[in-house]
């Protein structure tokens, strides 16, 4: 039932009784009386049409003016004692019908309206017409009638509001219980999704790297050289499909695997992952320094921190200027309260704005040289969100990019290590 339909209905009683009313008056010889009820009869089934009918924004303004005049006249010919006027509380409550939760205005207006004609009755006393003499005699019964009307109007209404509520509740609570049903499905097909990647990127590593092995033996027997172009070019191909499923590998451990946090000394992760590139780039010579401002060893999710550094430290050497003299990558890290800031830092090319607008985004590649999958710094903003911290980047074109990342960490020995700040070149 919507509220059209509830209009319609108190319409309906009202019309029935004026219907009623005027058999009855007519019946007790008050024939100007019965043609008023008449007219109010006609009047209630004309705006039960217009409700029926129209949609339109100005039908509760018309319904509520209408019962509220016919109120307001009839209330002052008849005597107060028969009690019309009760019907006023019935019809302010029917704003709350008439309008919906949000037009406040029409609530303020109509109900303002009805107000109003009430209290007009009210300081004239009933009498707006003045001295008229009244067209009915003070009567038990129709005091009786009124009271009953206003008392089913009102019962209405308030079932049909307390109804409105139960089904906007049962809906609400539909829709959440469909939310839940939806998001438990997602994160079963996610999880199902992840662990697939997970999977198949390990088995399709294997048969690569017998590959591999299997040019590596060919390279050492004799071979004319385009059997090595050939050879080479294989290689290379090969590398970068392995370096891909590894970044697929990393992606997947990351969005499956929990957080493991371990003892971590981190002098030997950074050195670890200067090793993993020292001979990388062979025709780059560039100056690899670290610094470790603090002396504990850490408690942290050690694999996530080793991608996560092993893939900026990769960036910095792989887009460094080629042949550049001074080519230097930085790795820097202090304690700041319980958070471990690491800045990596290159004196490389630097990054265009348009570059570093989008390069955390998901297989964006920003430069020819890349080569890469474009997974890198998306697996980095991944992993970083997962240990529970965050990453900010600067760049300045043309003079190169730092990498600024705080993790949270705990402290996992009390026994200071040796000062191991160091440095080497490749
Ligand atoms: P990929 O290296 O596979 O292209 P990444 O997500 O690791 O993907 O990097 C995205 C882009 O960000 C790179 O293509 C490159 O243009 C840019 N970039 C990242 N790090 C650096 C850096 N240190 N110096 C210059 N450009 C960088």
């Amino acid at each position: 039932m919507n509220n059209q339909h509830l209009i319609n209905r108190l319409l309906l009683v009202a019309a029935s009784a004026a219907g009623l009313q005027a058999v009855w008056d007519f019946y007790q010889s008050s024939v100007a009386i019965a043609l008023l009820d008449l007219v109010i009869l006609l009047w209630l089934s004309g705006l039960m049409v217009l409700n029926q009918l129209s949609r339109r924004s100005f039908v509760p303004y018309c319904i509520l003016a209408s019962l509220s005049i016919i109120l307001l006249v009839t209330g002052s010919i008849i005597p107060k004692e028969n009690g019309l006027h009760l019907l006023f509380l019935p019809l302010l409550c029917s704003v709350f019908i008439c309008f919906s939760y949000k037009q406040h205005l029409g609530k303020i207006l109509g109900g303002g309206f009805i107000l109003s004609c009430y209290l007009l009755l009210e300081v004239t006393d009933f009498r707006l017409f003045g001295n008229l003499p009244l067209l009915e005699e003070p009567d038990n019964i129709s005091f009786t009638v009124n009271f009953i009307a206003s008392g089913v109007a009102l019962f209405l209404i308030f079932s049909f509001i307390t109804h409105a509520n139960y089904k906007a509740e049962k809906h609400l609570q539909e829709m959440a219980d469909e939310a839940q049903q939806r998001s438990e499905e997602l994160s079963k097909v996610n999880e199902e999704l992840d662990r697939f990647v997970y999977s198949t990127s390990h088995d399709l590593r294997a048969p690569l790297l017998s590959v591999l092995g299997l040019i590596q033996l060919m390279e050492k027997k004799p071979a004319d050289e385009t059997m090595q172009s050939y050879m080479k070019m294989m290689r290379k191909r090969i590398s970068n499909l392995e370096a891909f499923i590894n970044d697929i590998t990393a992606y997947a451990r990351n969005a499956r695997l929990p957080l493991q946090a371990e003892p971590v000394v981190l002098q030997e992760l950074i050195e670890e992952v200067f090793n993993n590139h020292r001979f990388l780039y062979e025709e780059q010579p560039i100056e690899l320094m670290k610094a470790v401002h603090f002396q504990e060893v850490l408690l942290l999710d050690r694999q996530r921190l080793n991608t996560v550094l092993n893939n900026l430290v990769a960036n910095a050497i792989k887009y460094h200027r080629l042949q550049y003299p001074e080519a230097r990558v930085t790795v820097d890290a202090s304690l700041e309260g319980d958070e471990l800031h690491l800045l990596v830092a290159d004196n490389g090319p630097g990054i265009p704005p348009n570059v570093q607008a989008r390069m955390f985004e998901m297989f964006y590649r920003g430069n020819e040289r890349s080569g890469g999958s474009g997974l890198g710094l998306y697996i980095v903003k991944e992993s970083i969100e997962k240990l529970g911290g965050r990453i900010r980047a600067e760049s300045v074109y043309g003079e190169g990019s730092s990498f600024h990342l705080w993790v949270p960490v705990k402290r996992a020995a009390q026994e200071p290590l040796q000062d191991l700040s160091l440095s080497g070149a490749i």
